[in-house]
Order: structure tokens, then sequence, then C-alpha cells
């Protein structure tokens, strides 16, 4: 099957109100053009500096989208173009996102990614450190004009067993209804626009949407095994 044969393989499984990102991490600029050239346009990536290679060369009508975890020296290098940054876990990256939006006069939206998993491996807050940093954010809300927090992110335990995964993803539907829904605390400008839940992968993002998924971020079975 060639890339365009699996891209188009996904989509038509997937409902209107989800978004694919197309997760091209290790795999070469003619892999992504084949891609492109099939219609896709939002591409994740989880390293910064490859990000940037093929952001450079690639045409500029692409989102870009970081996936991976960021370190919090390297957000400058990305700021310039990213169009949506997943994997948010900390006030200090926070910070350091709105300060390199500023500094581009750009508002960079971000996901904050919730720990759902049982591996220790795994990045991400815990719920009460979620509501936390929200609540932080809100609070000192007139340094925080060059960030939009716009839904969460989480990855399920690497496993087979999917009534464990799907419980992860249930639950992660759980935080993002209440955040959501929210009324006080945390008020609407902080959370302008909670609207995307992203979570499921190759192996799992036909149980994520089943759970409430509105974004999936999907490599191998587009691009192949890396
Ligand atoms: C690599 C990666 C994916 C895509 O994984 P596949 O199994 O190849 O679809 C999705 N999300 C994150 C955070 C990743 O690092």
């Amino acid at each position: 099957m060639s890339i365009q044969q699996n891209l188009n393989t996904i989509k038509s499984q997937l409902p209107a109100h989800v978004t694919l990102v197309a997760v091209s991490k290790t795999k070469p600029v003619a892999d992504l053009m084949e891609a492109y050239n099939a219609g896709q346009r939002i591409f994740g990536e989880n390293k910064i500096q490859e990000m940037t290679d093929k952001w450079e060369i690639m045409p500029k009508d692409i989102e870009w989208h970081m996936i991976g975890h960021v370190q919090t020296n390297k957000v400058k290098y990305m700021a310039p173009y990213v169009s949506l940054i997943h994997g948010v876990d900390s006030l200090k990256l926070l910070q350091e996102i709105n300060k390199q939006a500023a500094k581009n006069n750009r508002v960079i939206d971000c996901l904050l990614q919730v720990y759902i998993a049982e591996e220790e491996s795994k990045f991400g807050l815990d719920e009460q450190e979620l509501e936390e940093l929200l609540k932080q954010v809100q609070h000192d809300k007139e340094n925080f004009k060059n960030i939009r927090i716009v839904g969460l992110m989480g990855m399920a335990t690497f496993t087979e067993n999917k009534h464990q995964i799907e419980k992860e993803f249930k639950h992660l539907k759980t935080i993002f209804d209440k955040i959501a829904a929210s009324k006080d605390g945390i008020s609407k400008d902080t959370i302008n626009r909670v609207s995307i839940l992203s979570m499921g992968m190759s192996g799992d993002y036909q149980l994520a949407i089943s759970c409430g998924s509105t974004m999936v971020r999907i490599g191998s079975s587009i691009f192949g095994s890396r």
C-alpha cells in the first residue's frame, strides 16, 4: 500500500469532527511530500530540530504539530512557526512558550498533556496538577497573552489489553469534559476554547474516537513502521 492509499483508507474511517495529524517523525521529506500531494496538511513531529529542518524546505501551508516532550531551551526554535504543541506539562514550559510566542508576535496554541497510563515513563500532569496549572494561568492571565490552552492530550499504556486502554481514554475524556464545562475557578478565557482532545495512535485510534477523541496522531499506519 502506498502512503496515499493508507491516508485515504484512514481518512475514510474518520468522523468529520476528528482531525488527523500525520506523524512523520524519522521519515524523509519525500514521504511527507507524498502525503502532502495526497492532500494532507497537518504533520506531527517529536523532535524540534527535525521538525524545523522539514519546515524550512516544505510548503508553507503545512501546520506543524509538536507531539513530543519539549525541552524549555528548545522552544525558541519552533516558536516562529509551530501550530500546536501537544505535550505541555509544566508552568515553566508554558511561560517559555508564551515568552517566545511574544517575541514572534504570535499566539501559540497548546494542549496540556495528562498522565493516564500505568507506566512510569510517560510524561504528563495528573488531574490535580492539571487543575493547579489551569488556575495559575488564570490567576496570572496578563502574563499568558501569547498562549492559548485549547485542549488536552494523553497517551494510553502500551499494552495489548483493550479494556485497559479504553479505561484510560474514558478517564481522560471525563477530565476533558469537566474542564470544558467548568464555571468556577477556571474562567472561559484561560481555556478560551478547550475543544481539542488529542488521543489515539495507529494501534488504538478507533477506540480513542469511540471514547471521544477529536484529534488522532497516526504515524506507522500511514508511513509504515519506523
Ligand atoms: C510516534 C507517536 C505517535 C504515532 O505513533 P504510531 O503508532 O506510529 O501511529 C503518536 N503520538 C505520539 C506522542 C508519538 O510520539
